[in-house]
């Protein structure tokens, strides 16, 4: 079965593009809440996490001790690595498990990460979309959804691919403009992934 990657820098509107897919009856893989589940789910990224960080970086009834990881990644890019190495193995894993359990009559499925080229992700997939938003007009729509400052949404850009960087990588694109209608692109790139 064919596998869209899909991903877009932060606020570029991937999760809403998904979401329209999903309208169409396609399956969408949502990475990054994934990832999130199985920091406690996952008995091997479990372990890995316990010996690369330390047996602190989970209660005693084995919730994850987000201050303490976030304490020793943030800002250090070498630990970032160290944590990516265990979660995107673990990911892939699901991944796979995942796309085991969707029926043949489903024509694709749609993998969502926000780092989707930066984590090798893409290298799973058949095909890849970027969804694309102006700057400015993804500032403003994840302040307004996450309730954080210009400065915040700007240091967690700043962690990813440029747009630039990605169109380079990408096979297909959305352009979450003002003027653009995302559902009428979904509909084309949906005919278009019936016709593969
Ligand atoms: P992140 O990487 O932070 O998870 P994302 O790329 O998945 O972000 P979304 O969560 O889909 O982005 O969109 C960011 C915000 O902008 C959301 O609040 C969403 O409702 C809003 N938004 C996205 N696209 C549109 C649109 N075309 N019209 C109006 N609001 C939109």
């Amino acid at each position: 079965m064919l596998k869209i990657g899909i991903t877009g820098g932060i606020g570029s509107g991937k999760t809403t593009v998904c979401k329209v897919f999903e309208t169409l009856g396609i399956p969408v893989f949502y990475a990054d809440t994934v990832a999130k589940q199985l920091m406690t789910a996952d008995p091997i990224l479990v372990a890995g996490v316990k010996d690369t960080f330390g047996a602190a970086s989970y209660t005693e009834s084995g919730q994850l001790n987000n201050q303490h990881i976030a304490g020793i990644v943030f800002n250090n890019q070498l630990e970032l690595d160290k944590l990516n190495a265990l979660v995107h193995p673990a990911v892939f894993r699901a991944f796979d498990q995942w796309s085991n359990t969707i029926p043949y009559t489903v024509p694709y499925t749609l993998k969502e990460a926000a780092l989707l080229f930066e984590s090798g992700s893409y290298q799973m997939c058949d095909k890849t979309i970027l969804v694309t938003a102006p700057l400015a007009l993804k500032i403003a729509r994840v302040m307004e959804r996450d309730q954080v400052s210009e400065a915040q949404v700007k240091a967690r850009m700043d962690k990813q691919f440029t747009d630039e960087q990605k169109a380079k990588m990408a096979d297909y694109f959305v352009q979450n403009t003002m003027d653009n209608s995302i559902i009428l692109q979904v509909l084309e790139l949906h005919q278009q992934f019936l016709s593969l």
